[in-house]
């Protein structure tokens, strides 16, 4: 009889002998997996908690019926939410049309090499414009704090294009950067055979909007398209896109957002303070560290953690710098990091709907100009987490880092407001008390991590999901408000094509 069962074991133990010896010629299937380390670094051995479902096997039903519209649907960007639209559009049967104004993975990597290695950026395609959008494009941690069925759905598809099972059932599962791009590209080539049309270097202009239903959209070339169904998943950093849907009278408002910098320490450093004798038998640690400053009701933490990962420069604008972080998914570089991030409270910022984007805006121009003062312009602005701590800096210079567009050293009071240097400072402090040793002198500052999520809303009505001054218009992913991160805004592409078509 199917029964749901929980079993601990040492992490060297093997799951499936232990299952073989206690619950012998039982089916069985694993429904969860995840690491207690948490006495490690006291000689505790490190334990793997399983969840297991015994005698059956979970199988979720996605299957819908088909369906059809007037007009083919259009779709506003290939991130994780204009994917995962189009292949839900897919399995009823509709085929979408997708603009992306960046290049297809191949060209786009290289544009990618010319940013980093020479600073020329093509603001159309870069480590957020283009095939499979941002994070899908260049790490792949697929964990989600949403409770979603579809998130199976996901994953499915991830496994079913040639990612790991293991991603199934891992509490942090985690593509990849040099696997994630054949995963794409089998989703792409998968929603293509179809007969969904995907065009690259293709930009969205505005909308056509008649009597507040929208009717097709403009394209950068002057080119006009029809369709009354139009998915608008345009990611964070399509600011000029929004603030053109604005002046068109696409409702929106503004909404608190994080920003702050990337730390990066030594990966053996990391896996030793929180593996402790264990470090090198565990694969890269992993940590989230989080405090909140109940006096002013302020939150900072970590986000976005890579072990054993590389700090990436990853603007989308020029004469601006932003960094992101990534790791391959052997997590095999000699360095982890994580964004830590202070929440930035819209009601603090003027009332302008915009004033969000301008506020991260002057940040990562400040970033700019102080790599320029001091470099070229492309070396990501850094200093060490001792100097930052001291508010003092030396004339040493900084330790070797693992961003592939170097680094140079700049006093962070030049790039963020007072409030954001002091938050990060109290922060700080906390996380070495939760995690002995985190306030490690020789760890580096790079600045800014200002892009990880959107300071504006999209308003959208709450069950059919589409705009609530505009109809025939879908807000979606992590642009519009409604998602944080690769999962959730896959998530929400398909959410909002149920809601199109059911
Ligand atoms: C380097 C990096 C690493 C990341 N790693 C992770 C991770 O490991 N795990 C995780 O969960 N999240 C990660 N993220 C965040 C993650 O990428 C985003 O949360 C996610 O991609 C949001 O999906 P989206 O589809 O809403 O938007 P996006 O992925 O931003 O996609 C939007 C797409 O719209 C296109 N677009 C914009 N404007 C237009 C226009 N006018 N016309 C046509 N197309 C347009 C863009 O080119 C882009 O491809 C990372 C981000 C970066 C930058």
């Amino acid at each position: 009889m199917e029964k749901q069962i929980e079993v601990s074991l040492n992490f060297d133990q093997d799951i499936v002998e232990h299952m073989a010896k206690n619950y012998p010629k039982r089916q069985f299937q694993l429904l969860a997996k995840s690491l207690d380390a948490r006495k490690a670094p006291l000689g505790r051995k490190p334990r793997y908690l399983y969840k297991i479902l015994l005698d059956s096997t979970l199988k979720l039903d996605f299957s819908v019926k088909p369906q059809s519209l007037d007009s083919n649907p259009i779709i506003i960007g290939f991130g994780p939410a204009g994917m995962f639209a189009a292949l839900r559009f897919m399995d009823y049967g509709v085929k979408a049309r997708v603009f992306e104004r960046g290049e297809d993975v191949q060209n786009r990597m290289k544009s990618i090499a010319k940013y980093w290695r020479y600073g020329e950026l093509d603001s159309e395609s870069n480590v957020c414009y283009g095939e499979g959008g941002a994070g899908l494009f260049s790490d792949g941690k697929i964990y989600t704090r949403i409770k979603s069925d579809f998130i199976h759905y996901v994953l499915e598809r991830f496994v079913e294009a040639g990612a790991d099972k293991k991603i199934l059932y891992e509490s942090n599962p985690h593509l990849g950067s040099h696997k994630i791009r054949k995963i794409i590209k089998k989703l792409t080539g998968k929603l293509q055979d179809f007969g969904t049309e995907i065009k690259f270097n293709t930009s969205v202009k505005s909308l056509l909007i008649e009597n507040n239903n929208v009717i097709g959209v403009k394209l950068e070339n002057g080119e006009e398209v029809l369709s009354d169904h139009i998915i608008l998943a345009a990611g964070h950093s399509a600011k000029n896109l929004y603030k053109t849907l604005h002046t068109q009278g696409v409702q929106m408002s503004k909404k608190d957002f994080a920003l702050g910098v990337r730390i990066e320490h030594p990966r053996k450093y990391m896996d030793k303070i929180q593996f402790g004798e264990f470090a090198g038998k565990l694969g890269a640690a992993t940590y989230r560290v989080t405090h909140h400053d109940h006096s002013i009701d302020v939150g900072t933490y970590s986000f976005c953690m890579c072990p054993g990962g590389y700090v990436l420069s990853s603007t989308t604008d020029q004469n601006t710098l932003v960094t992101n972080g990534m790791s391959n998914d052997s997590h095999n570089s000699p360095w982890s990091n994580a964004a830590v991030v202070v929440a930035v409270k819209s009601k603090q910022l003027p009332e302008e709907v915009f004033s969000g984007f301008d506020y991260i805006e002057d940040i990562e121009v400040k970033a700019y100009k102080a790599s320029k003062q001091y470099a070229s312009g492309r070396e990501m602005p850094a200093i060490t987490l001792k100097e930052f701590l001291d508010d003092k800096m030396n004339d040493k210079s900084l330790p070797k880092s693992s961003v592939p567009s170097k680094l140079v050293k700049v006093d962070f009071n030049k790039i963020f407001p007072e409030n954001i240097i002091k938050q990060l400072k109290i922060a700080f402090l906390e996380f070495d008390k939760k995690i002995k040793g985190f306030n490690l002198d020789e760890a580096i500052l790079i600045a800014p991590e200002t892009r990880t999520s959107s300071p504006i809303k999209i308003d959208r009505d709450k069950f059919k999901l589409s705009s609530l001054s505009i109809s025939g218009l879908y807000p979606c992913g992590e642009g519009a408000g409604y998602a944080g991160g690769i999962t959730s805004a896959a998530v929400d592409g398909i959410k909002v094509v149920d809601s199109i078509l059911s």
